[in-house]
């Protein structure tokens, strides 16, 4: 049986022949027309969680146009966080004949039957940014060094707190993590707690609610009204007579619920400073609150480049080539050790947003005033 990627293979092959033709000055289709992309006209299906964080949304719309780029045909789903919505916009959309699926998973273990049925159809599947768990049906993996995110975070926290430079302390912190489903949850806590965790030995760094495993600090969906009704409650039952320095949120939009919180208990002014308060994702509100002081720092992932390398992914899988994989060995997914392009973080705060962010193209100026 002639397989769908052996086809898109052979529209491939033809197209290489045209542009060869036309390289050499002749038109294959008379028409003068030629597509460089190699794709075949292929369609990919884009399925992205949530649009309730401004990321995915420009994750949707940056891999849309990467994926023109070279060629595409794209349809774009949202799945608003609901893990069943997800599940059946991918069965919608192998229905509908996509050649090839780029998936950021809502739950991670929440696919596998119809990963299978992508499978059966032959259609390849990039995993984008959140590892796909406990299939076999998942090619490449696109994402950031995940655990190098959570270190940033961690010693973005000793640093301020001066703790490398000798401070003692102690320092109270209070900790978040993200979602529980999402596989990156588990690196990014691992990362941040690699840096935390020996000055948190030694007693100068405290942790005044005994909640320090992941299983207690977790974030459902991310969710940032669930961080602060957390953060007010952390609050309320143990920083009554002392306050809290340093709060390690995985995401800015947890970050925004946790500065919530703090401002309604009298945080933010001269007697009562904010205290150091991460994020991740560099959202255009959390720069904002960085510039005016009051959430600390960041992580800026260059959301332009992961677009890049996901649409490399789909262009080699469909056309039987190797993408671009710079890491082979750390994404085990249960089943298989998925072949993964790992891009670099970097620590955002209000001393370099604009070396960072600006120069960088990411934001201007004007985005942020
Ligand atoms: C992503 C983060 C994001 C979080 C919440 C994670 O899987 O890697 O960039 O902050 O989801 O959307």
């Amino acid at each position: 049986m002639r397989t769908r990627r052996a086809a898109l293979a052979a529209t491939a092959s033809a197209v290489s022949l045209a542009l060869a033709l036309t390289a050499c000055g002749q038109n294959s289709d008379g028409g003068g027309k030629e597509d460089k992309s190699g794709s075949g006209g292929a369609t990919i299906g884009v399925a992205m969680p949530t649009k309730s964080s401004e990321r995915w949304i420009s994750d949707g719309a940056n891999v849309v146009k990467e994926l023109k780029a070279k060629g595409y045909k794209t349809k774009l789903v949202f799945g608003e966080d609901d893990p069943d919505q997800q599940v059946s916009q991918i069965e919608n959309m192998i229905t509908q004949g996509v050649d090839a699926l780029i998936v950021a998973a809502i739950d991670n273990k929440s696919l596998n039957n119809v990963l299978q049925q992508a499978k059966d159809a032959d259609i390849p599947v990039i995993s984008y940014d959140r590892l796909i768990l406990g299939t076999e049906n998942v090619d490449y993996y696109a994402s950031f060094d995940n655990e190098k995110v959570g270190e940033l975070q961690g010693s973005y926290i000793v640093d301020k707190l001066g703790l490398k430079d000798g401070e003692k302390g102690p320092f109270s912190i209070e900790l978040f993590a993200g979602s529980n489903d999402d596989n990156n949850t588990k690196y990014f806590f691992q990362g941040a707690m690699s840096a935390l965790k020996p000055y948190m030995d030694k007693g100068e760094l405290v942790v005044r609610s005994k909640q320090t495993a992941l299983n207690q600090v977790t974030t459902l969906r991310w969710d940032g009204g669930t961080a602060q009704k957390r953060m007010d409650d952390l609050l309320t039952s143990s920083y009554r007579s002392t306050t809290v320095d340093a709060v390690l949120s995985p995401y800015d939009g947890i970050s925004i619920g946790i500065l919530s919180a703090l401002k309604s208990d009298g945080y933010g002014t001269k007697a009562k400073p904010m205290p150091v308060v991460t994020g991740q994702d560099a959202e255009l509100a959390s720069v904002k609150s960085i510039i005016a002081g009051e959430q600390t720092q960041t992580v800026y992932k260059d959301l332009r480049k992961l677009a890049r390398i996901a649409a490399g992914m789909v262009d080699a899988a469909l056309n039987d080539k190797k993408p671009e994989i710079n890491d082979s060995t750390s994404y085990d997914n249960g089943v298989k050790v998925v072949p993964a392009y790992l891009l670099q973080p970097v620590s955002v705060d209000r001393s370099n947003y604009e070396k960072a962010l600006v120069d960088d193209g990411y934001y201007t100026e004007n985005d942020l005033k």
